[in-house]
């Protein structure tokens, strides 16, 4: 969990006094894409990068797992981001005079060969990274962050420089990362931000003016999948019902004889508190295979001495 309390940045700039973010408190869970928007200059990349500890606020507190790493160590610090933090910036991603694999691998880790294939960047791997497009490098800083297998992921503005299909890529990328990290990415894009986004802040002049969790999309899909079940009719439902009873054999079984063991024991006990002594006798006759005269209206059977009377 990240959390950020009364956070103020300030940029002097000769003598003047610039307000990047200005006292802000914001609170992340573990997992989800939390995307930060805002025109040019309402403090975003300060923002991220005081989230990401790139940089430091001048007032305030930061807790990253419970850390408060504004009055931690350098020795700490340098350690929760080693384990805790990757980045994905707009540009100079890449160490240039690397191969792209020595980029990706730089933190070693072989088990992602399957995103490097849905990054599409396979093969690349041999080439320098200076000698790649800005699309590929922004997805070769995808697969590093997976390599470095951190919890948490920021990303400024990932897409700034490339064109709508890798935009689609990358942020397709970092949806489905988000599943199991926390993903805070600064963008432009309203369109993906709304499409991709569990939350979206929106900031202007280092406040936050808006912050809105996106769940009716979970609710949406909640929704269809309900309309599609009321839309089952009732004779399906039957059938499926017996379909899935026949399909357990063993269970159909047990409850058949606790059905019948049921009946039989509520019959017992019937029979135990309305017999009355003259049937227990006319039963006991009958066992005997004696002769007996019986009356018609077994309701209004005889007194015992009539017993003696009907039997043989
Ligand atoms: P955004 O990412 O939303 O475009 P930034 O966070 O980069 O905005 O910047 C917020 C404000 O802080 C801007 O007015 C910017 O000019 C100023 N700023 C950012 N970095 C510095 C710096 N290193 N020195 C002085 N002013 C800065
Ligand atoms: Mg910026």
């Amino acid at each position: 969990m990240i959390k950020i309390e009364n956070v103020t940045k300030i940029y002097k700039d000769h003598d003047e006094d610039i307000i990047a973010i200005d006292n802000i408190s914001l609170e992340f869970e573990n997992t989800g894409l939390v995307v930060i928007v805002g025109s040019s200059g309402c403090g975003k990349s300060t923002l991220l990068n005081i989230l990401a500890t790139l940089d430091m606020p001048n007032e305030g507190n930061i807790y990253i797992d419970d850390v408060n790493i504004s009055k931690c160590s350098k020795k700490t610090l340098s350690k929760i981001r080693k384990s805790k933090i990757s980045t994905v910036f707009q540009e100079n991603n890449l160490l240039d005079n690397f191969s792209v694999k020595d980029n990706i691998y730089i933190i070693k880790n072989t088990e992602i060969i399957d995103d490097i294939e849905k990054l599409q960047i396979a093969g690349l791997l041999d080439k320098k990274a200076s000698k790649i497009s800005g699309g590929e490098a922004q997805r070769c800083a995808i697969a590093r962050c997976l390599s470095k297998d951190t919890q948490y992921i920021f990303a400024d503005e990932p897409t700034g420089s490339v064109d709508q299909e890798n935009a689609n890529i990358i942020f397709q990328m970092l949806k489905e990362i988000s599943l199991n990290k926390l993903v805070i990415v600064v963008t432009h894009d309203i369109e993906s931000a709304n499409l991709y986004g569990d939350r979206i802040i929106e900031l202007e002049c280092g406040k936050v003016i808006n912050d809105k969790v996106i769940s009716n999309k979970n609710k949406e899909t909640n929704n269809v999948n309900n309309n599609n079940e009321n839309k089952i009719s009732f004779l399906s439902r039957i059938r499926f019902c017996i379909k899935s009873l026949l399909s357990k054999t063993f269970l159909l079984v047990l409850s058949t004889i606790f059905i019948v063991s049921a009946i039989m024991g509520i019959n017992l006990f019937y029979e135990l508190f309305t017999m009355d002594n003259c049937t227990i006798v006319l039963n006991e006759c009958y066992d005997k295979s004696q002769s007996y005269l019986l009356y018609s209206n077994r309701t209004s059977l005889p007194d015992e001495e009539v017993y003696d009377s009907i039997t043989i």
